[in-house]
């Protein structure tokens, strides 16, 4: 198997995670209730997902 002649140093290895970087987690609005919601997940707050009950609400 292939070995590394040298091993990568950290100024390199900085360097090339300058690219590799974590954004912001995204967020949509609910269209039933108007609240944050993660896109593609069904609404905490209301239990809605594409026009459908999902969750029952516990209140
Ligand atoms: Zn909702």
């Amino acid at each position: 198997m292939a070995v590394p002649k040298r091993r990568t140093s950290k100024s390199k290895k900085n360097m090339r995670r300058t690219h590799k970087k974590h954004d912001a987690p995204q967020f949509t609005v609910c269209p039933e209730c108007g609240e944050a919601k993660m896109p593609h997940r069904v609404c905490p707050s209301c239990g809605m997902y594409k026009g459908k009950q999902v969750i029952e609400e516990e209140d």
